[in-house]
């Protein structure tokens, strides 16, 4: 026998089991999205290796270590993409969508990163994004934070997560900062992990970022970014803490939270959660006003944020939601009677829109369908047999709670139904 095929490691089916909760998600995020007025995006998954490495940075963990590149049969270095950010930026700029005009975007769909597969991190995963141009100020930074919000409160998570938030400043800003946190941490070098020492000379800023204790020690009296914002950086950090106060969004500013991707500047931010372990980030973003310039555009503001569908998921689970099942009413056939009972079915799909109707196939024993009528999950069976037929009725048989079942005119069925599809 040859040897089985199996899916790639950190690459994961989702199955029927578990899609009833991403659709349940998906539905919940889009509903938020849209009340909002943002509208969806959708990019390719494989983009020119490029527009990664000039966007996210050369001197990233993603570029450096995680991206899937390869040469496609042209010769060309294609990439599977590892975040949606750069992708949507591109897009719009390749089809004039940045100027003289503002744009509110949200995307979803599978991301890629080379990454050590565990609970909550994976080599393919999901992120669903928001992207806005053209607004430079506080008050989008504050929406898109709003918005995060009003998902958490839809998809009942609002007790879990909390909010961290930072600025970087502008690029001239984190250029003194570098200078200082560098001079400070060589005079410390010893007592750094061996992550952050190799850090300290390509991007010292993610040595802010590192859990080690010794290191964590040594920041404590490190010089602090917020000194070194600049005047404009400084007002809109204060304009967005504002706006979040007025809003009742409880936050902590957190003067170590820096992004592992080298476009952002000004706000940064990450929803947290503390029980799903090491993972602990579902949703991250902030704002990256050089990034078009910087991918060869005009200037444009933008600021955005993805969350982890997987992380998402896995939280939600723990709260264990009660979702509908995917059939409402199975419908079996008794008898010589298939034709007219697969017709009746296909009437009740036009009566009751948006409702599983499901025919029984394979014919088998009342008995046996019956079982599978349980299993399905639905609220009733209808069954048609011979005599039904002939006189024009059909039965209705409830499968939970203690109504009896009954017989029923063919036309009063969808009324019939209805009364137990609350
Ligand atoms: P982390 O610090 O967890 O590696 P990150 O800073 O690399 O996250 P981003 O690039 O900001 O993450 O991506 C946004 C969100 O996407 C993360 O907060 C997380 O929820 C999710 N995410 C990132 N990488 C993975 C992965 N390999 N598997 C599952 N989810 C991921
Ligand atoms: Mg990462």
């Amino acid at each position: 026998m040859s040897k089985k095929i199996t899916s790639i490691r950190g690459m994961n089916d989702i199955l029927p089991e578990q899609t009833g909760l991403w659709q349940w998600l998906e539905d919940r995020v889009r509903g938020v999205l849209t009340s909002y007025g943002y509208q969806e995006i959708r990019m390719p998954v494989v983009e020119q290796t490029d527009l990664f490495k000039r966007s996210i940075g050369e001197v990233t963990d993603i570029v450096e270590k995680e991206m899937y590149t390869f040469e496609d049969r042209n010769g060309d270095s294609l990439t599977l993409r590892p975040e949606g950010t750069a992708s949507c930026v591109r897009a719009c700029e390749q089809h004039g969508l940045l100027y003289n005009q503002t744009q509110r975007l949200w995307y979803t769909g599978p991301m890629f990163r080379h990454e050590r597969p565990q609970a909550g991190r994976y080599r393919q995963f999901h992120q669903i994004g928001v992207e806005v141009f053209g607004i430079g100020g506080p008050d989008i930074d504050a929406e898109v934070i709003l918005l995060t919000a009003r998902l958490w409160k839809a998809l009942g998570l609002a007790d879990k997560v909390t909010l961290e938030l930072n600025s970087l400043g502008d690029s001239e800003d984190r250029a003194r900062y570098r200078d200082a946190l560098v001079d400070y941490l060589k005079t410390h070098f010893d007592r750094l992990d061996e992550d952050s020492q190799k850090r300290l000379e390509r991007s010292p800023l993610r040595v802010l970022d590192s859990k080690d204790p010794g290191t964590r020690e040594v920041l404590q009296d490190a010089p602090q970014l917020a000194e070194y914002l600049n005047a404009d950086a400084r007002e809109h950090f204060d304009g967005l803490k504002a706006l979040l106060d007025a809003n009742g969004i409880a936050y902590k500013v957190n003067p170590y939270l820096v992004r592992g991707l080298d476009y952002y500047g000004k706000t940064v931010f990450e929803w947290t959660t503390d029980a799903l372990g090491a993972q602990g980030t579902v949703c991250a973003g902030g704002r990256y006003d050089g990034l078009v310039e910087q991918l060869g555009g005009k200037p444009t503001p933008g600021v955005g944020f993805a969350m982890g569908v997987e992380r998402l998921i896995l939280l939600i689970e723990q709260e264990k939601p009660e979702l509908s099942a995917p059939v409402d009413v199975y419908v079996m056939a008794m008898g010589d009677v298939l034709a007219p009972t697969m017709a009746l079915a296909e009437q009740l799909r036009d009566a009751l829109p948006g409702r599983g109707i499901q025919l029984h196939c394979g014919g088998g024993s009342f008995k046996s369908q019956m079982k599978k009528a349980d299993r399905s999950g639905a609220a009733v069976a209808l069954i048609m047999g011979e005599d039904e037929l002939a006189s024009g009725v059909v039965t209705v048989k409830p499968l939970r709670g203690q109504a009896e079942q009954k017989q029923v005119a063919q036309g009063d069925v969808t009324n019939a139904l209805i009364s137990f599809l609350e």
